[in-house]
């Protein structure tokens, strides 16, 4: 697909229809047209349209409920796929999924912290490339999503900053559209998760909710009533620089004792190293969690200890959104079930009104490591629907 076919899709009848059928397939023509107020001719004739374009496809398994068996309409599987690019500090994975989400093919390469622009910018390509080969016919690529770390400029699609790897002003999409001749999207990789969770999984279009994303880093992404919150220069969200003690660490960023210094993989093996005299030098995050779960209780202690810094961070969040439901997810949360009991038993502590307490829906992402990636996918996605 050449870029800018996705001005086909302008028609909000043709938009309003492929999501009625994305959310509610298997689906006939006719519940479409009861269900969208749209005519039924118009349906029939766009959802012609829609199946010339390889979007949509008959069902086999039409459900029959008496008299004629209605033609049961579904997205097609096969026939267009998205890229989808998780750039990490430390690793970089790429997908190729189809319009459902399904991940069909996967590559990811280890890239060493603090590396030059140049060195990125190819790793990236690398990626991209070994994914893109997979797909025999090109033209069913609709493009390439990238979640990246740090702070990115969404028009330009330019990781202006990023603390972690120290990477400044990489023009992600020129460079990546200039090699693949397809649309990219760069996206910050914590509102990215927060897409690939409103995406793919159920949540209520009217609702508010906050993805916090804990891994090396930590980052928000806030979806009100379906869309993406950015901020007046594109930081909102940035629930890792939150300051949580004033006298504490310095942050990547430079300042002291934010989120970020507290609760990261980083940041809790360096706590249990400091309060652990018999901890070993090698310790890792994984390590961590597997003592506390031999039942381990200094290790154990870290854990909670995490469970209600994370806690507070969660508190600070309700009181300034107030959101109906808050997603967890990143590595850190592997731990759930040492962290999920004291971030709750915070909430209750902490939380200004009984219901706010009571009210507010906190849960660990099901999508796990892979919300931020298919949210990559979903950025192309949701150019698309
Ligand atoms: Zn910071």
């Amino acid at each position: 697909m050449e870029r800018g076919t996705f001005q086909l899709m302008k028609s909000v009848n043709k938009s309003t229809i492929l999501n009625k059928i994305r959310l509610s397939e298997p689906i006939s023509r006719a519940e479409i047209a009861k269900e969208t107020g749209i005519t039924p001719p118009t349906v029939s004739s766009i959802v012609k349209e829609l199946m010339a374009e390889n979007l949509v496809e008959k069902s086999i398994l039409g459900e029959s409920k008496g008299g004629r068996k209605p033609t049961m309409l579904l997205l097609k599987r096969s026939g267009h796929y998205v890229i989808g690019i998780d750039a990490g500090s430390n690793k970089i994975r790429g997908i190729a999924s189809d319009l459902v989400g399904t991940i069909l093919a996967e590559t990811e390469i280890e890239i060493q912290p603090h590396i030059s622009k140049e060195i990125f910018l190819e790793s990236l390509k690398k990626v991209v490339r070994t994914i893109f080969m997979g797909i025999e016919e090109k033209d069913t690529i609709l493009g390439i999503g990238v979640a990246m770390h740090g702070v990115v400029d969404i028009a330009s699609g330019v990781s202006l900053y990023s603390s972690n790897s120290g990477l400044r002003d990489v023009p992600i999409k020129e460079e990546l559209e200039k090699e693949f001749n397809v649309l990219v999207m760069v996206e910050n990789n914590s509102r990215a998760m927060a897409l690939g969770e409103y995406w793919f999984k159920d949540h209520d279009e009217a609702e508010s909710f906050v993805t916090i994303n804990i891994g090396r880093g930590v980052g928000s992404g806030i979806v009100d009533k379906g869309r993406l919150c950015y901020g007046a220069q594109d930081i909102a969200g940035e629930i890792g620089h939150m300051v949580i003690d004033f006298h504490g660490k310095v942050c990547s960023c430079g300042n002291k004792g934010c989120l970020e210094t507290l609760i990261t993989g980083d940041a809790i093996v360096q706590r249990a190293k400091e309060q652990i005299e018999e901890a070993p030098d090698d310790l890792a995050a994984e390590a961590i969690y597997a003592y506390a779960t031999e039942g381990k209780k200094d290790y154990l202690k870290v854990l909670e200890e995490t469970g209600y810094l994370i806690g507070i961070g969660v508190v600070n969040l309700i009181h300034l959104l107030n959101p109906d439901k808050i997603v967890l997810g990143g590595g850190v949360m592997n731990s759930e079930e040492f962290l999920m009991p004291v971030i709750r038993n915070t909430i209750q502590k902490r939380a200004l009104t009984e219901k706010a307490r009571m009210y507010t829906k906190i849960e660990v992402s099901t999508l796990k490591e892979d919300a931020t990636i298919l949210g990559a996918a979903a950025l192309l996605l949701a150019e698309l629907f």
